[in-house]
Parts: structure tokens; C-alpha cells; sequence
């Protein structure tokens, strides 16, 4: 059954912390939050979903679990007459580890709270430290271990190039989150908002913005930790449909529209050059045996990443055959695959 999301964006009520990248008005989309046009945004949007949808009223934006306990109480009792109307399925929320603990929990399990989404955006201390998050990954490994324990579905959202951070601090958070038991992630690459601390350390050189090449291929290789550990990543990067990407929000930083695609991308032109090296077949004319579902991504946008295997290691690729049974990209020589029965290809 297709998922849909019904988001109700909370614009730092409740948060104490100021992150250094951290600019509530600009992440949620939305500078000001009143809770009797709730029900009007749940409704609204509820009209443009399809009836066969599992739907879920999100809590995005803010801490939800720190905000005013009756605010976060008169929310969930709202989603839940929804849920016991059969209008939506269940609730997810979005928090930080240290909102976290078992009275919230317990809160949180009288309601049909299905998700809790934990900002894990480093498991090392030296970023945590540095990026103001104030919290230690001990927090971070305490909260996750407790939501598990209580039964919830858990998404870790992590960040990729926060001051301090290197390509390697991200493999490992990427490690922990795995370890941690999550069901699915999300990752955002650095974006630099105007009227955060982050913009002044750009200003005063003590921060350097990802480059878009930079931030494409570390989100890559946790990209790849992900899969290869089968856990779903439902985003890359921030969406634009909220407004968020604009000139007004975004000071510097990653920002391409389509930037979670361009490390897909990324990610399988990396399977191929380790397919060709496995084969050594760099720089000759081959047939690449695909599974058949990843045919197109391996292909890439407009064929982007068979004309930069062309570019970048002169290999031509003659065919792509795309085989429901295989598991993962092989290449083989033209000249030897040709004498084989034609396949489909693309
Ligand atoms: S904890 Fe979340 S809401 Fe609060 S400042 Fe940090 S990123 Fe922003």
C-alpha cells in the first residue's frame, strides 16, 4: 500500500538548543505555528490522498516530545481521533534523543504513535561538541535503545559534513545507526541558513560549505552502509516542495533540487567501476548484467552514468541486460557476450 505523510510542521516550540546549523523558521518551512489551524492542515491535505493510502499524521520540525507537555498531549489527541475515525493509520513524530525517556515513552504508547524520528546527526562527540547539539552520542545510543525496547519503528536522520566532521565519522555514524537497530533513514547533507551560527562561521572562515561534489559522494558511501545493511532510506536531502531550498532560506551549502537522485546516481556508477574492476575490464567494450529492477538506475538520468563511464574510463558499454534472478552488477566483454543468445537489453 502506497505511505503518505501528513505534515505538521512545529517551528522550534520547545527547543532550548540552538544548534549551530539550526534555523527552526527556515527547516520547518513555517515561521509561525497555531494550534487551531491543526485540524484545518490535516483535513486539507487528507482531501488530496487517496483512500487505499497508509497515511500517517507527522509531527515534524521541532523537538515534538519537548515541547509544552499539555501542547504535545492536545496534538496527539487530535491525530488520534483521526486514527480511531479510520482517516488515518497511525502518528509519527520527530525528536532528539535527549527528549527522549521512559515517562515520554509511556505518554507516547496510549496513542497510535507507530514512528519515532531521532535526529542522530553524528554519533561522534567531537561533531556532537562542536555543532552545539548538546547531547553526547551516549544519549543518542540510550534513546534509540529505548524506543526499540518499547516496540516503536524507528527512522535515524543523520547529516553529512557538519563542522568536524569528516568522511569517515559519517561511515561510522552510519555503522551505529545501523547497530542500533533502525528501520529506515534519512540523510541531509550540510545546508548553510541564513541567521544561524553556521552562517557566521562561514563568514568568518571557520566553516566551509560541502561542495555539491563532496556532499554527493559522502552521502554516497553511507548510502552504501544503508543498503548494504537493507535499511530503507526514505530521503536525501531537504524538499524543496516546502520551501526550504529558496535564495531567502539558504545562505550556501548542497542545495540542488534533485540532489538525493544525484547520489543515486553516484551510487551506482560506483557499482559499476567495481564490477569492471572486479572483471578488469576498464577502458573495453562490455555488457553489464544488471538486476533487472535496478536497470535504469544504473543507467542513470539521461544516461549520465554510461556516458561518464565513457568519459572518465573509456569504457564502452554495448549492452545492459537487465536479469530478474541477479543480485548485483557483473560485466562481461562484448566480443564474448555477443556470441550468447540475445537478451533484452536497454
Ligand atoms: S535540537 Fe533540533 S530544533 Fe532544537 S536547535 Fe537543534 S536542530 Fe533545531
Amino acid at each position: 500500500m502506497p505511505h503518505r505523510n501528513v505534515p505538521i510542521f512545529i517551528p522550534h516550540l520547545g527547543c532550548p538548543n540552538q544548534c549551530v546549523f539550526c534555523n527552526q523558521r527556515s527547516i520547518s518551512g513555517c515561521s509561525e505555528f497555531r494550534e487551531e489551524d491543526v485540524a484545518r492542515q490535516i483535513d486539507r491535505a487528507l482531501q488530496t490522498i487517496p483512500s487505499d493510502t497508509e497515511t500517517e499524521i507527522a509531527f515534524f520540525g521541532g523537538s515534538f516530545t519537548g515541547i509544552d507537555r499539555g501542547l504535545m498531549c492536545r496534538l496527539l489527541d487530535l491525530a488520534e481521533t483521526y486514527v480511531r475515525a479510520g482517516r488515518v493509520t497511525s502518528i509519527r513524530l520527530s525528536t532528539r534523543p535527549d527528549y527522549i525517556d521512559g515517562e515520554i515513552l509511556e505518554i507516547l504508547s496510549g496513542y497510535s504513535v507507530r514512528v519515532i524520528e531521532l535526529g542522530l546527526q553524528s554519533m561522534d562527540d567531537s561533531v556532537l561538541e562542536r555543532t552545539k547539539r548538546g547531547h553526547t552520542a551516549l544519549d543518542a545510543r540510550r534513546a534509540c535503545h529505548a524506543i526499540k525496547a518499547a516496540g516503536f519503528s524507528l527512522v535515524g536522520q543523520m547529516m553529512i559534513g557538519l563542522p568536524a566532521s569528516t568522511p569517515e565519522s559519517e561511515e561510522f555514524t552510519a555503522r551505529e545507526i545501523v547497530a542500533l537497530g533502525a528501520d529506515a533513514v534519512r540523510i541531509y547533507p550540510t545546508v548553510v541558513f541564513w541567521e544561524t551560527e553556521l552562517c557566521e562561521m562561514v563568514k568568518n572562515r571557520e566553516y566551509t560549505p560541502l561542495s555539491e561534489e563532496d556532499a554527493v559522494r559522502r552521502s554516497a558511501a553511507v548510502l552504501r552502509i544503508f543498503t548494504e545493511a537493507k535499511l530503507p532510506c526514505i530521503r536525501i536531502g531537504l524538499c524543496s516542495g516546502e520551501g526550504l531550498t529558496s535564495e531567502q532560506s539558504v545562505m550556501a551549502g548542497p542545495n540542488h533540487p534533485a540532489l538525493g537522485e544525484l547520489v543515486w546516481n553516484e551510487y551506482y556508477y560506483q557499482n559499476l567501476l567495481t564490477a569492471l574492476d572486479r572483471a578488469s575490464l576498464r577502458g573495453r567494450e562490455v555488457v553489464l548484467y544488471v538486476p533487472e529492477r535496478e536497470v535504469s538506475k544504473t543507467v542513470g538520468q539521461h544516461r549520465r552514468n554510461v556516458e561518464r563511464l565513457f568519459r572518465e574510463t573509456d569504457t564502452r558499454v554495448r549492452k545492459i541486460v537487465g536479469e530478474k534472478e541477479r543480485r548485483e552488477t557483473v560485466a562481461a566483454v562484448w566480443q564474448a557476450a555477443r556470441r550468447e543468445e540475445e537478451q533484452p537489453c536497454i
